[in-house]
């Protein structure tokens, strides 16, 4: 390869990347794995290279191998799996919860990866840091209820800072991979379109921070993808 056509390819990928980290959603996330958007050591030390592999390259990749099993069993490989999360009481009933289950693992996780970058930056800007700071009193006050609320999820799940349809935010935690998207599952007081979650599934940090679950949690606020909170904060209103 020579170095012009090297420049173009490597513009090529990087506008491709950015392309597909702001319109993530408006364009559907279809079936396949997408790729951690770094590299799985990139996010070190705060979560750890094997567990980002495995996160990734095996939890993920079995919601993914699970839901096509399902969207197969009902004709329905080429929906959309935000929609189906969104509207679970149009699943046929035999595969209601392994939509529920796997279609919330591939979205929830799709967008994890994306909701974290190696230079998390400290905070975040714009109309997202004011309407975060007016809800909650400050952005250590937000920390705090999300870090809380992440902490005192029973077994396996999320927590998640939503925009109600009221647009105002709030902080709300799901068990197992449910999503706030998901009406009908989710009560109805915590529906909302997520901006920002943290998976507090053992799988997420045991290897790291083993039974220490809030120290992950401290630690994960170092790289948490302040421009995309922002993103779709705007998106979301
Ligand atoms: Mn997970």
């Amino acid at each position: 390869m020579n170095r012009r056509s090297f420049i173009r390819i490597g513009g090529a990928a990087l506008a491709g990347s950015v392309i597909s980290t702001q319109t993530a959603r408006a364009a559907g996330i279809g079936l396949e794995l997408p790729k951690l958007p770094y590299a799985p050591e990139a996010l070190e030390p705060h979560i750890d290279a094997m567990t980002m592999s495995i996160h990734h390259d095996k939890h993920h990749a079995a919601y993914i191998a699970k839901l096509t099993d399902a969207l197969k069993a009902i004709g329905k490989e080429s929906a959309d799996p935000v929609a189906l999360i969104k509207s679970l009481d149009a699943v046929p009933k035999d595969q209601q919860m392994a939509v529920r289950n796997h279609g919330g693992g591939h979205v929830n996780h799709t967008w994890f990866w994306n909701w974290m970058a190696p230079a998390g930056g400290p905070g975040p800007g714009g109309k997202a840091a004011a309407a975060i700071q007016s809800t909650f009193g400050s952005i250590d006050d937000f920390k705090k209820t999300f870090s809380d609320a992440a902490t005192k999820r029973f077994g396996s799940g999320w927590a998640w800072l939503i925009v109600k349809s009221d647009g105002k935010l709030a902080v709300t935690s799901t068990p197992n991979q449910d999503n706030p998207l998901m009406k009908g599952v989710v009560p109805d007081s915590d529906l909302g379109t997520p901006i920002l979650g943290i998976d507090v599934w053992e799988h997420a940090y045991y290897l790291k921070y083993q039974n220490k679950r809030p120290d992950y949690i401290a630690a994960w606020w170092n790289v948490v993808n302040w421009a995309e909170v922002g993103r779709q904060f705007e998106a979301a209103k």
